[in-house]
């Protein structure tokens, strides 16, 4: 373990950047240690990035619950609110729609905001309540922080969706489909009354409302929805590998250091352990480069393997990616186990992985001098470009008529 790793470096002050889930999960920790801790973000609140989305915590990447993780390091679950599924509906990419289901929790929905009830506002709670200062709408200078949380830097993949009030009851929905994704999957979430639909993009596209159109069409077409659109959120995610973890006494915690799960995105639960771990790191107990080296590389390596083979899919991989999950339901009684194998770093994949960083993942450099590896936007293909249907002008057209009304759009192609 270094000198840093002991937290010899650090005083009783702690300046972190960034008042997301990574950054408040370190504070949280440091703070009830009892040290002096500082966060320091440029929006106007925490989850401000996110305004009103449901997002998933996924429950395969470890056999432990991750609530059971959340409470054994003090952060308690039960200050925001979840939803927790054991059953989805896959839509394969010819329409077919089958039902992983597991006897435990696969995953919990939760809303990233500034609502009471969102996760942001329950980590920034129990945040001030161990005695973090936030300071929040400010610029602070990164070289005078001991943790960097500042999320995605650059684009990889983007993300869009629409919010909507729906009488549908709650439900989760999972679609493979390279036409209304490229290259990834859209989903529909539903939560007392409101829904979300949106479409990842891991190509990059022009017109990307297009894409969002047409996959709300879908699903309105094959779901009782009486949708009342609301606003339209999105964001992008950043997917790199860095050289080192912690660096010149700077911890790069959840996206700012390339800690996000290549294959779909769920990134927060990286998030939340980088965070956790580097909090542990400086109070001595843990080497936050060993713990991300030892238990989140490891992972963040398998994705990105995963998402190498996607990368080469179209919808007839993607169909047998389906078709393959439900058989392996059938043999092992659990649908969840396919998702598990899928992240266990295996011989194969292992094998495979200098041939996934050669081909996938181009080399950088950061401003401040350091190195990573990250995977670039896509390039779209010649089948991005078709014709939206007329159910999808449909939608777009009564988008319009809502943001007229006052619906928002809290993301900007600028963004991307
Ligand atoms: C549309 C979308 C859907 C997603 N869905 C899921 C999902 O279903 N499941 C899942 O697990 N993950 C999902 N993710 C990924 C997940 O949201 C992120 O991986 C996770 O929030 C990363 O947390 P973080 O703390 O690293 O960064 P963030 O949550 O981005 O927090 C970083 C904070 O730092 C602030 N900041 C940035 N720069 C500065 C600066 N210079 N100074 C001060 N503050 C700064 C930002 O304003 C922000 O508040 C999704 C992402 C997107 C975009």
């Amino acid at each position: 373990m270094s000198r840093w790793d002991q937290g010899i470096s650090v005083t009783g002050r702690v300046d972190i950047l960034g008042a997301g889930l990574s950054g408040l999960s370190a504070a949280i920790l440091l703070a009830k240690s009892g040290r002096d801790v500082h966060v320091h973000e440029r929006r106007s609140d925490s989850g401000a990035r996110f305004d009103g989305d449901f997002q998933g915590i996924e429950n395969w990447t470890s056999e432990r619950d991750f609530f059971d993780e959340l409470r054994e390091w003090g952060i308690d679950p039960d200050s925001f609110k979840s939803d927790a599924f054991s059953k989805v509906d896959l839509i394969h990419p010819d329409d077919e729609i089958t039902h992983p289901v597991t006897n435990g929790i696969a995953f919990r929905v939760v809303e990233r905001g500034t609502g009471s009830h969102c996760i942001d506002q329950g980590f920034k709670k129990m945040a001030i309540d161990a005695g973090v200062k936030i300071h929040y709408g400010v610029k602070y200078d990164p070289m005078k922080c001991d943790i960097i949380a500042a999320g995605p830097k650059e684009s990889s993949a983007v993300a869009f969706g629409e919010i909507f009030h729906t009488s549908h009851p709650n439900h989760v929905a999972f679609q493979l489909n390279d036409k209304l994704a490229p290259g990834a999957y859209s989903y529909m979430i539903i939560i007392d009354g409101i829904g979300l639909i949106c479409t990842c993009l891991w190509r990059k596209q022009k017109n990307t409302s297009r894409f969002l159109d047409e996959t709300v069409a879908w699903y309105e077409s094959n779901y009782e929805l009486d949708r009342i659109p609301i606003k339209r959120v999105g964001g992008k995610g950043d997917f790199s590998i860095p050289e080192k973890y912690h660096t010149d006494g700077r911890y790069y915690v959840g996206e700012a250091g390339g800690l996000q799960d290549f294959m779909w995105g769920f990134g927060m639960r990286y998030a939340i352990t980088s965070g956790v771990m580097a909090a542990k790191s400086m109070l001595g107990e843990v080497s936050y480069e060993e713990e991300v080296r030892s238990n989140l590389l490891p992972l963040v390596k398998v994705s990105a393997t995963n998402r190498f083979l996607m990368n080469r899919m179209g919808d007839r991989g993607f169909k047998a990616v389906a078709r393959y999950w439900m058989r392996d339901q059938k043999r092992t009684g659990d649908g969840l186990n396919f998702m598990r194998r899928i992240y266990q770093p295996g011989l194969i994949r292992r094998m495979m992985w200098p041939l996934v960083s050669a081909s996938m993942l181009t080399k950088g450099t950061t401003p401040d001098g350091r190195s990573y590896r990250r995977m670039p936007f896509r390039k779209a293909l010649r089948r991005d470009e078709w014709t939206p249907s007329t159910a999808a002008q449909e939608v777009s057209t009564k988008w319009k008529k809502t943001q007229r009304d006052g619906g928002r759009t809290s993301f900007k192609p600028s963004d991307q």
